[in-house]
């Protein structure tokens, strides 16, 4: 055998225990977390709920609680091909239509008791909003009323304007984190009323320590999509990232899940092996055409047919603002201080929820700019019905992406639960398009 050949053979039969491990690893966690939500639910457990921006887990975690994320078991209920009798029976209960569908899907699963099609949900015994999203206060007070479950709201200031902030070191930044303190120390003491035990700092510092890692993961793996061919698709993969780093945050499973993804990953950029697609229930690379990246959320009724509308052209998207806003904290790769836990988690949940704010209403860098690491042929803005925070603004940044940095772009509009707002047909021509117009626009390069 020569050198090369048993180069390939080394590397086929690595690539077989390796390649697709990160996809088929995150199924069995998202399962898992499931199981142990149904669990809890039986066994009427106190649970705590929380929202993805801003999420509070390594606190929540020191106390032992099941965590729900709602957000997270409404969008399944659309990926599910569930979510309009959620949504009809909310609606019929007195829920607007404009209502975010999030909501909705959720409140009509508490009205059924906790079913969900992945499971039973147990009830809140404590619910943990920030100010990200104005919804959740709203979506917040809904448990309060149905359950008598205690509130509480993380209140994180916010950037003044674009480019106006404050860093740490600055005076004001020493008052806003003061602020954020105070709050951190008083949801702590709220959570040992609740269960009844008392705060330990060292488990604390534990709950940090994973939390550290799973970031500097994150971070790294987001980079290696700014090679070529880009190794995940950040609609389809990263959906499935984004529940390892919310469902699974600050334990040692999440963290070793994203270091061992990175391995993967690292690997698969070493040896060409871009995003994947199932072929005939087999995983293949899928073509690479254009780099794309998204802007908005995902549209979980037709998520598969979704992603098709661009993988068919050889569309990837190798980033999309979603895998910041929606990441549960590790957006900017911030590690806590463990020597000082509770101002470090103080100025941690400070920075990142203030970017998540940030990027939502004035620019993600890493889409929207001249400086973009990714080396976009175009982006994608989706707008949704359901969800105004993410999608308020979005028709004035992509004429700003169109106009000032001159990049072809896309505005599709349908949601994130309710097919009733998603016209396919419609959706598929516009996506036609716009790589019709990619195409001719590489044609003309060429020749030029
Ligand atoms: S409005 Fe948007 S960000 Fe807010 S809860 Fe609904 S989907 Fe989430």
């Amino acid at each position: 055998m020569n050198a090369t050949n048993a180069q390939q053979r080394g590397t086929r039969s690595a690539d077989a225990g390796i390649v697709g491990r990160g996809s088929r690893e995150a199924a069995r966690l998202m399962r898992k977390w499931f199981s142990s939500l149904t669990e809890a639910a039986c066994e009427d457990k106190k649970a705590a709920f929380v929202f993805v921006m801003g999420n509070m887990n390594e606190v929540l975690r020191c106390f032992d609680m099941p965590i729900v994320f709602p957000e997270v078991t409404a969008l399944q209920t659309a990926v599910r091909g569930t979510s309009e009798g959620y949504l009809k029976e909310a609606e019929d209960y007195g829920f607007s239509p404009d209502v975010c569908g999030y909501v909705k899907a959720d409140i009509a699963m508490h009205l059924r008791g906790g079913e969900h099609p992945m499971g039973l949900i147990p009830k809140p015994s404590i619910v943990v909003t920030t100010n990200a999203c104005n919804t959740y206060f709203k979506w917040a007070e809904i448990w309060e009323r149905l359950y008598q479950a205690p509130v509480v709201t993380i209140d994180i200031p916010n950037q003044r304007a674009a480019r106006l902030k404050s860093m740490p070191g600055d005076k004001d930044f020493q008052f806003e984190l003061a602020y954020v303190v105070q709050q951190v120390n008083e949801l702590i003491a709220a959570c040992e009323r609740v269960t009844g035990r008392k705060f330990d700092i060292d488990k604390f510092r534990e709950h940090l320590r994973h939390a550290n890692m799973m970031s500097r993961y994150w971070k790294m793996l987001l980079a290696l999509n700014e090679r070529t061919p880009a190794v995940f698709n950040a609609l389809t993969d990263g959906l499935a990232y984004l529940g390892m780093a919310n469902c699974f945050r600050a334990t040692e499973e999440g963290a070793i899940y994203f270091k061992e993804l990175y391995e993967e990953m690292e690997y698969r950029s070493k040896h060409g092996i871009g995003a994947l697609t199932k072929k005939d229930g087999k995983d293949v690379p899928v073509e690479q055409r254009f780099r794309l990246g998204l802007m908005g959320v995902p549209c979980y009724p037709i998520f598969r047919g979704f992603s098709e509308f661009f993988s068919d052209w050889g569309g990837v998207f190798v980033m999309s603002s979603y895998l910041k806003f929606a990441s549960g904290g590790t957006a900017l790769g911030y590690e806590f201080n463990l020597d000082n836990p509770i101002e470090s988690f103080a100025e941690g949940s400070l920075l990142t929820v203030r970017e998540t704010q940030t990027g939502l209403l004035f620019n993600f860098p890493d889409i929207e700019d001249h400086l973009s690491p990714y080396h976009l042929d175009g982006i994608v803005y989706h707008g949704v019905k359901s969800c105004r925070t993410a999608s308020a603004g979005l028709a004035d940044r992509r004429y700003h992406s169109s106009e000032l940095l001159g990049l072809p772009t896309l505005l599709l509009e349908s949601d994130i639960v309710d097919p009733r707002a998603v016209s396919k047909a419609q959706m598929k021509n516009r996506t036609d398009a716009f790589f019709e117009g990619l195409i001719s626009r590489q044609q003309r390069a060429a020749v030029s």
